[in-house]
């Protein structure tokens, strides 16, 4: 099975960071490629195809999965908001049953591994038309990992950057034994 993980936006030289703690100095560029190459490892030890891809162009992003034939798609975002805003959600693509699904067990691994003192921390599962996801040929998600514009989400991104990690690898496998007959 071939996993596409698309880390967002792009770091430097590109100059498409996403959202940015400026206390902190992070960025969600970074923050994803992170994670995302932690993801990576994951699934490749334990046989998945996996092919990591961050760009600033979205048409292009999309190219590369379906024309490398990816069976699942997989976004990496942080979320900014209001500087107060707080916690994990999961989008797929309307329509998509298979992508709804993959999106609820790896929403569901995050709040379960990821440890915050927040209560209101699962914001759940969504769908949405992003374009990763409309342009798409196979189940595809897009994870909002947390909140990089509030302190307390920032340093849960840091601190637990293999946490996000290991329950977005541990919500795919679930994907494929448990939904994929
Ligand atoms: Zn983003």
């Amino acid at each position: 099975m071939r996993i596409f993980i698309n880390p967002g936006h792009a770091p430097d030289p590109k100059d498409d960071p996403g959202a940015v703690n400026h206390k902190l100095g992070l960025k969600e560029s970074v923050v994803a490629r992170r994670i995302g190459e932690r993801v990576a490892t994951y699934l490749a030890n334990v046989g998945y195809e996996v092919s990591v891809f961050q760009f600033d162009g979205l048409q292009r992003i999309c190219d590369e999965a379906n024309g490398w034939g990816a069976d699942l798609f997989v976004s990496i975002h942080c979320n900014a908001f209001d500087g107060v805003a707080r916690g994990t959600e999961t989008f797929y693509a309307r329509y998509s049953r298979a992508g709804r699904r993959l999106a609820e067990y790896i929403n569901d691994r995050i709040v379960k591994t990821v440890k915050s003192n927040y209560d209101g921390w699962d914001r759940g599962t969504k769908e949405a038309g992003y374009y990763v996801l409309m342009n798409t040929d196979m189940p595809a998600v897009l994870v909002e990992t947390a909140f990089i514009d509030n302190i307390s989400d920032a340093k849960i991104l840091i601190e637990q950057e293999d946490a996000f990690a290991r329950a977005i690898a541990c919500g795919i496998t679930d994907w494929h034994k448990l939904y994929l007959p």
